[in-house]
């Protein structure tokens, strides 16, 4: 386990992986307060910020929820596709697509600080046992 984290924020990070499925704020609080009874919504916050501080953890905007990062990508972009079937969240990471978008936005002299790229549709498994 890293040891830059703290117990609660080992436990918010356990609680991710083990998820399988992005969580909201409040379910980490949930698994949180199983082990510590006090813990509060700015627990969970604090916790989840660090993580995604630390590269161990991506918030998904669209979804208002968190996942463990499950890829080595360090500066690299990622991008997330979400399933609306079934909710599988897979992470994916090539360094095209922050190239991709860097060179996009520098045609019109903008210079982004944060994008965000989440893919809405059916997984595999779904479209598979259709
Ligand atoms: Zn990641
Ligand atoms: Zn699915």
């Amino acid at each position: 386990m890293n040891a830059k984290l703290n117990i609660t924020q080992t436990a918010a990070l356990s609680a991710l992986r083990e998820a399988g499925r992005p969580l909201t704020a409040y379910e980490v609080l949930d698994v949180l307060r199983a082990s510590r009874h006090s813990a509060a919504p700015p627990t969970a916050y604090r916790a989840l910020g660090k993580l995604i501080e630390l590269g161990l953890a991506h918030r998904l905007e669209s979804v208002n929820a968190y996942v463990a990062c499950c890829a080595e990508h360090e500066e690299a972009q990622p991008a997330f596709s979400i399933c609306g079937d079934c909710g599988a969240v897979a992470e994916l990471t090539d360094p095209t697509i922050g190239a991709g978008i860097a060179a996009i936005a520098a045609q019109g002299g903008f210079a982004p600080t944060k994008s965000v790229i989440e893919l809405h549709g059916r997984c595999a498994s779904c479209r598979g046992n259709a």
